[in-house]
């Protein structure tokens, strides 16, 4: 049965003031009304009625996760260095990775994301494709070191994450088990009342190739998605747009060179028509692959030489893209002269696009200035990546003006792909008795992330305003007089919670109805009962927190209306 939780029991101070350091509305709110404390720099306490939300949606990602056939487990949050050195994350993340020794001098790390640690248990427990395929998932403290911990719980260096991880021995596997998490987080979203876009995304320090992002729209959000109005279209602009300003330099390479290239050169071949030597480090290359256009290069800040690129992918054979080929694919790039002079936007297809790419050059309108090498022609440092798409601007998919809006990431899904089952050879034992190298996705939700971007979505000029399956009790129940309101408020109280509901009961003496009133709206419970002036009638007022409709009616019918 559901209990009655009593204010003047409860652990929540009520702020009239915004704390000094807030920004963002979930910041000041979730503060104001008691429900996380700040603990140090994006580091946060979850008072009562903050952890009550944060439970309710891990109980919804939880139900969801398990009705996909995810099973639940619990990996460590302290970790040891040697399986992130072997992916090579423990000098890619950088400053972001919290880093500690134990006593003997070993290196440990707070884990951030845990693709390497899932891969080395599944290839401890699975041998056989009998085992697979295979979806775990875990609610996880995860750890990083922001470099800017700002907006309360939406960003901090120590958060809570739903990550999953699918095994599956096959492309088409894969494909199946991302679409069920895609599924899955649609429903999670839904039920916890998040409004919410999912667009194509780049995948970053993952190193996977398909990759979406949920998107909650908010004004707190530090991400920007273009929209379009006419198809379904939808990107973040990280992965959409690239803008720079490249020295004269680069612009002295004039219009688009056509290079003398054999049709099919080598990476080596690649190398020497650049002007370059085979192990140069490159940025930003648009190459054919095996037949299929894409971007080579620079995922987030790394360089990638083409001495190693030759090593990824010496089977295949890489293209000098042609004019021809912009015209196939539209989508991959687009050079403009802006205002500020020359620019180059590129436009990613995050289907294909293997990270974050910059493609370098252009001239003239809807023309890419190939032979253009970064570092030998501009130093990389020149440009710009600050100049985002623009309101109205084409949309790469139908051409209709693109909508431009702010929004928080609250979920990312990826096909990884075999990269961490390639560094730690992961094969099972497939069904001709060969080994077959197993192919994942992993799939994220920032849990406590969730609170606040729910915060910034629902509440108003009054305070927190929470959809009901999430929120920390349903009803609010407010004793608005003297002993007599009090009973009845608490006889309301336990009317409610016997039939099910979890109940708030403000019941503080010496506190005034007005003071009572404010807490209430600023706590955002959604319906809210008040025994005040008619209580010896054993009338009370219900009210709704969202559209602030009231109506008196006699205590036994609030009761069956809230049920
Ligand atoms: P962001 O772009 O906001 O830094 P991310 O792309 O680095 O997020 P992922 O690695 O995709 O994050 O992690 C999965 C999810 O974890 C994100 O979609 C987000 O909801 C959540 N998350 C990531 N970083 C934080 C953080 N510092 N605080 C709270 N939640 C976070
Ligand atoms: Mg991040
Ligand atoms: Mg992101
Ligand atoms: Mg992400």
């Amino acid at each position: 049965m559901s209990q009655v939780q009593r204010m003047s029991r409860l652990m929540a101070k009520t702020l009239r003031d915004d704390p000094a350091d807030a920004e963002t509305l979930s910041h000041k709110l979730l503060v104001r009304a008691g429900y996380v404390r700040r603990t140090s720099a994006g580091i946060w306490s979850w008072l009562p009625l903050g952890k009550k939300v944060l439970d309710n949606i891990s109980r919804v990602v939880r139900e969801e996760m398990d009705a996909i056939g995810a099973q639940e487990v619990l990996l460590p949050a302290l970790l040891p260095k040697e399986p992130y050195e072997a992916s090579g994350r423990w000098d890619e993340y950088g400053d972001l990775l919290f880093r500690l020794k134990d006593r003997k001098g070993a290196d440990y790390l707070l884990g951030p994301t845990h693709e390497e640690i899932f891969t080395q248990l599944v290839k401890d427990q699975c041998s056989s494709y009998k085992d697979l395929p295979v979806m775990l998932y875990q609610i996880q403290t995860k750890y990083r070191d922001e470099a800017r911990p700002r907006s309360g719980v939406l960003r901090g260096r120590e958060f809570q994450m739903k990550d999953s991880y699918s095994f599956d021995t096959t492309d088409e596997g894969l494909a199946e088990s991302y679409a069920l998490h895609r599924a899955a987080y649609q429903k999670i979203f839904a039920r916890i009342g998040l409004d919410f876009r999912i667009v194509s995304a780049v995948s970053g320090a993952m190193g996977g190739s398909a990759s979406e992002e949920f998107l909650a729209p908010a004004a707190a959000g530090e991400d920007t998605f273009v929209d379009c109005p006419n198809c379904d279209y939808a990107a973040n602009t990280e992965a959409v747009t690239f803008t720079f300003t490249p020295p004269a330099a680069a612009v002295e390479h004039g219009p688009v060179e056509e290079l003398d290239t054999p049709d099919t050169p080598t990476i080596e071949t690649l190398a020497a028509h650049l002007g370059v030597p085979a192990s140069a480090t490159l940025k930003n290359l648009l190459v054919k692959i095996d037949g299929e256009i894409t971007a080579v290069g620079v995922p987030g800040d790394r360089e990638v030489d083409l001495g190693k690129l030759g090593e990824h992918l010496a089977p295949a054979v890489v293209e000098v893209v042609t004019a021809e080929d912009f015209e196939e694919r539209p989508d991959l790039v687009r050079g403009y002269v802006g205002p500020q002079g020359l620019k180059i936007r590129y436009i990613a297809d995050p289907r294909i696009a293997t990270g974050t790419a910059w493609v370098t050059g252009a001239n003239k309108p809807d023309t890419h200035a190939r032979n253009v090498v970064a570092g030998r022609d501009f130093e990389v440092d020149d440009y710009l990546d600050v100049v985002v798409v623009e309101e109205g601007d084409p949309c790469p998919s139908c051409g209709a003006g693109l909508k431009l809006d702010r929004a928080i990431e609250i979920g990312h899904i990826f096909q990884l792909g075999r990269k961490y089952a390639d560094t730690f050879q992961l094969d099972v034992l497939g069904q001709q008795g060969k080994p077959v190298r197993v192919t994942m996705g992993s799939y994220g939700i920032g849990v406590s992330r969730a609170v606040a971007a729910l915060a910034e979505q629902s509440a108003d000029d009054k305070g927190l305003c929470w959809p009901r399956e999430i929120a920390p009790a349903d009803v609010h129940v407010v004793a608005a007089g003297k002993a007599l309101q009090t009973e009845l408020a608490l006889d309301v109280a336990e009317q409610l919670a016997a039939a099910g509901l979890r109940v708030l009961v403000d019941e503080r003496a010496g506190v005034s109805p007005g003071v009572k009133f404010t807490d209430a709206e600023l706590m955002g419970v959604p319906h809210i009962v008040v025994a005040g002036r008619r209580a010896a009638e054993g009338v009370v007022e219900l009210k709704d927190r969202r559209t602030g409709e009231k109506e008196e009616l006699p205590v036994a019918d609030a009761v069956a209306r809230l049920r």
